[in-house]
């Protein structure tokens, strides 16, 4: 008789990526991801049965993840199912802050339509680049 393997353990797997986020734990910018985390019993490495599942925004950086329950998984879903893919973001992300010193945000205002033709030039959407630069935006201190 053949000995069944049995593999028990957290499992976690990315449901989506839901767009730019500040994480609170680390500080850092990044593309948020939507997981789910169950508990799972694997025979021969194949999983046979899930439970306890539990659905969290999570940092890729840091690893720390926000508990949200169905509806709010549900709310989050369709408000970021138009956004670009977290790697799409960052890349833009990180194209716009070179072009920010010092935290200068006032030279980027006025760069914006060159920044953006470039973006445009390099092959992205523009709708992506405008989702960027409004999170860019909503993370600035308030301006008169
Ligand atoms: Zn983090």
């Amino acid at each position: 008789m053949i000995p069944l393997i049995i593999g028990w353990g957290d499992n976690s797997k990315k449901i989506a990526d839901i767009g730019l986020m500040r994480c609170q734990n680390c500080s850092n910018i990044v593309g948020a991801e939507l997981r789910e985390l169950s508990k799972q019993i694997n025979i021969f490495f194949l999983p046979v049965s899930k439970w306890n599942i539990n659905n969290y925004i999570m940092c890729p950086i840091c690893k720390v993840g926000i508990k949200i329950n169905e509806s709010e998984k549900k709310k989050i879903l369709k408000e970021t199912i138009a956004l670009p893919a977290n790697t799409t973001s960052i890349e833009i992300f990180n194209k716009i802050m070179v072009n920010i010193e010092q935290n200068d945000f006032q030279k980027l205002k006025n760069k914006t339509d060159a920044i953006v033709e470039e973006l445009l030039g390099l092959g992205y959407k523009s709708d992506d680049i405008s989702y960027v630069f409004s999170f860019i935006l909503s993370q600035l201190p308030n301006t008169p």
